[in-house]
């Protein structure tokens, strides 16, 4: 038993070991849980570390900021070939960055480049962060890690860590998004992880007779497995999401659970936000919210009209995000009362058929292709609804920061969405929003339409429907717990043993 956990209220020690984190680099929602959850954490009672890699693209004005903590050199590769690790520091907040420096593997510039390098890049920065776990001497209670490119952790942990000092402590991998898996021919991957041979068998690394799997491999090794939300933990063990690998997660679900996201609601809140024409809250938004409506239609080319309907949608441009849905209406939901905004970047397919729309309805709907997260909160505050019509979605975070900014979410019932976002009743008068369950676009289009109904005709219930999403608990508070139960479900196991 370690001595940091002798007693039930010692504060637990966490390491975080993930790809991307906000403020430093961030392409998707993993950036903000790995930036919040630890904020959150610490102020549970826990010491918490985050180890990732130092990209070229990580902004000067933080690089500046960061002390040299120490290097040494480690094998990596079967034949053993040796590599540099700096380690350089920074706290913010009370958390510790501790970032992985290696020019070979990360001066490529943005984080994912092409998965032929990106294998050995995160070969390489699973390895090194136990490594300098070890050369800090800071022994965590729980590594906790993100995604495929950290899920050769606990691999590494329990064979070569095993006898090491970090060798204590227990592992949790978390899927944020099960598509992305880290496979490769079984070669390149024995080659650039130097794993023992035993590990490439089917119930660990192999994928089928040619490739390996890095997320399957860290999924049979860790101690738990947590997905985003509870929904998405149920429906990562059928065909039509599980992505391959339901059959493992089957075998695996006695360890597996869901906890929900959070939002950061310090970075996102709409009574103190620098970035809005009017900040407001749930007791003044039916006079405020709509300063930031006009602001909207002002910067970005829309009829100035207060009584249109804004509908906004924010979003990685990819299939996942159910957008052949919103293309097919997108005529029909233009009935000269609705306005629609775009901001996302991604598949040309769908950047060119917004812009397209745009070019057709000037005035009415605007792509802005771009990421762009001062507008993102323009638009949060600025739109009445958000679209989230996912094809899969593990948590979603932005009907989550829709909900905080009175903004209606208009979701489909799939993971995270169908776990926080409760449909309209009527009769009842309760809900967060207006949901739709098969992927389907007319099945959207009469979600969008039971939305638009209620926001013309009962202004007054859209309204409560507002306040009651406002006040909705979207913190990282409670899921913060719910992660810190399990922590010490695990770390009790090494007073069982
Ligand atoms: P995913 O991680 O699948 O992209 P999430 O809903 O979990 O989706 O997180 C998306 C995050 O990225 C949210 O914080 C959202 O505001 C932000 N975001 C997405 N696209 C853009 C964009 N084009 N500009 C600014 N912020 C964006």
């Amino acid at each position: 038993m370690s001595d940091n956990v002798s007693n039930q209220d010692s504060r637990r020690r966490v390491a975080f070991v993930g790809s991307e984190c906000y403020p430093f680099v961030k392409t998707g929602g993993l950036g903000d849980v790995m930036y919040a959850l630890p904020r959150a954490l610490i102020r549970e009672n826990c010491d918490v570390r985050v180890i990732l890699p130092l990209y070229r693209c990580i902004p000067e004005k933080f690089r500046n900021k960061l002390v040299y903590r120490g290097s040494f050199m480690m094998d990596q590769t079967m034949e053993g070939r040796t590599f540099f690790v700096g380690i350089m520091e920074t706290v913010m907040d009370g958390v510790i960055y501790d970032f992985i420096d290696n020019r070979e593997f990360f001066d490529w510039g943005n984080p994912y480049t092409g998965l032929w390098e990106d294998i050995p890049k995160y070969c390489f920065f699973s390895k090194a962060s136990l490594a300098i776990l070890n050369y800090l001497e800071w022994v965590p209670d729980v590594i906790h890690c993100h995604d495929w490119q950290a899920s050769l952790v606990p691999l590494y942990l329990r064979t070569r860590f095993n006898d090491t000092p970090v060798g204590r402590a227990r592992v949790v991998l978390t899927i944020h998004n099960l598509r992305f898996q880290g496979i490769c021919g079984i070669q390149h991957l024995k080659y650039w992880s130097g794993l023992p041979d035993g590990l490439f068998d089917y119930p660990i690394l192999k994928q089928n007779e040619d490739e390996a799997n890095m997320f399957k491999g860290g999924l049979a090794f860790a101690d738990k497995i947590t997905t985003v939300s509870r929904t998405y933990a149920e429906e990562i063990q059928t065909p039509a999401y599980g992505e391959h690998l339901e059959g493992h997660l089957s075998y695996h679900s006695p360890k597996l659970c869901g906890i929900v996201n959070g939002i950061d609601v310090e970075q996102w809140d709409s009574a103190k936000d620098p970035l809005l024409a009017a900040d407001y809250d749930a007791g003044n938004f039916r006079e405020l919210k709509k300063e930031n409506k006009k602001a909207l239609q002002e910067k970005l080319g829309l009829e100035p009209d207060e009584n249109k309907i804004v509908i906004g949608l924010i979003s990685r441009l990819t299939d996942q995000k159910g957008l052949d849905l919103v293309n097919a209406i997108i005529p029909r939901m233009l009935d000269g009362n609705t306005q629609i905004v775009v901001l996302g970047t991604g598949d040309p397919r769908y950047e060119n058929a917004f812009r397209y729309y745009e070019e057709e309805n000037k005035g009415t709907f605007c792509a802005y292709i771009s990421y762009n997260e001062t507008l993102a909160h323009l638009i949060y505050a600025g739109a009445d609804a958000l679209l989230v019509p996912s094809m899969f979605e593990p948590c979603g975070l932005t009907q989550l920061i829709a909900m905080r900014y009175g903004t209606i979410p208009i979701v489909r019932e799939t993971g995270g969405l169908k776990d926080t976002v409760l449909p309209y009743d009527a009769e009842r008068n309760e809900g967060n929003g207006f949901t739709f369950g098969p992927y389907n676009a007319d099945l959207l289009l009469e979600a969008v339409n039971a939305a638009k109904t209620l926001y013309f005709t009962e202004r007054w219930r859209w309204d409560e429907m507002v306040a009651r999403d406002m006040e909705k608990d979207v913190s990282w508070e409670a899921s913060a717990r719910a992660y810190l139960a399990l922590y010490d479900e695990i770390i009790a196991w090494d007073k069982e043993e």
